[in-house]
């Protein structure tokens, strides 16, 4: 599904991602962590076609993503760290805007919106304002805009940040409940405990450099820790 290749990535000459390589099959839940500063967000930009590599390859569904971005793009949902809506349009204008965006039939936009406030349970507010909607239930709403055109892929960086208990469960509901349908899933978080329970396999990245990679077990067993969040702190105090 996806496939990265000696992947590098500079900012005015200072290195965000070093010689980066791994694969993701379809069908996988692949966590991202790492430090801030790590470079989880460049490498998330780059794979939805935000962002160009300095050097590398990089292909998902075998297409490779500088030369055929749109057809990539086609099949792709992606969920950004702050969130695009319109706080005066309720949730309903505002998943019909991006369905236009997404392109979308138009004779089948309405079913899709319904389908897709339903799973992230916001069916009962589809027709109040955005700007009354609390941070988890926005970020829910914008994950509904990134499905709308349902992408075999969905890539989503830090969605349970600062959002409320109840969205979080519901995002990891989502989580899986794609991953059941086949659905092949990119999440960064800084909420290691819930990746952990969510992810077939995760990269752990520092200062640009891909540090490990692996389920849960074997990093673990690897670095000799108990738990990723064990895993981390040492690696911020490095
Ligand atoms: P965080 O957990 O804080 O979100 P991250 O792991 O997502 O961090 P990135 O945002 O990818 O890390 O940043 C990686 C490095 O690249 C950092 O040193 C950051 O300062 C730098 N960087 C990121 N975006 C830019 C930019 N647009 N211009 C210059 N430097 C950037």
């Amino acid at each position: 599904m996806i496939e990265v290749r000696d992947v590098n990535k500079n900012y005015k000459g200072r290195k965000a991602l070093k010689n980066i390589s791994f694969d993701v099959g379809k069908g996988e839940v692949l966590g991202i962590i790492g430090p801030n500063g790590a470079g989880k967000t460049t490498l998330i930009s780059l794979l939805a076609t935000i962002n160009k590599p300095e050097s590398g390859k990089i292909h998902i569904f075998g297409e490779d993503i500088l030369k055929n971005p749109e057809k990539v793009r086609a099949n792709l949902g992606y969920v950004p760290q702050e969130t695009a809506l319109y706080p005066m349009l309720t949730a309903y204008e505002n998943l019909d805007f991006w369905g236009g965006i997404y392109g979308v039939d138009n004779k089948l936009k309405k079913e899709k919106i319904d389908r897709t406030l339903q799973l992230l349970r916001l069916e009962d507010r589809k027709n109040d304002k955005v700007k009354t909607f609390s941070g988890g239930m926005k970020k829910r709403l914008n994950i509904a805009a990134s499905l709308l055109h349902d992408p075999e892929l969905l890539i989503m960086d830090e969605p349970t940040a600062g959002v409320d208990i109840l969205s979080r469960a519901t995002i990891a509901e989502l989580v899986l409940e794609l991953k059941k349908s086949g659905r092949t899933i990119l999440i960064t978080s800084h909420h290691i405990d819930e990746l952990e329970h969510l992810c077939d396999r995760i990269l752990v990245l520092r200062e640009g450099d891909l540090l490990y990679s692996g389920s849960v077990e074997e990093i673990l067993r690897s670095t000799g820790n108990d738990d990723l969040e064990q895993l981390m702190l040492k690696l911020e105090e490095v």
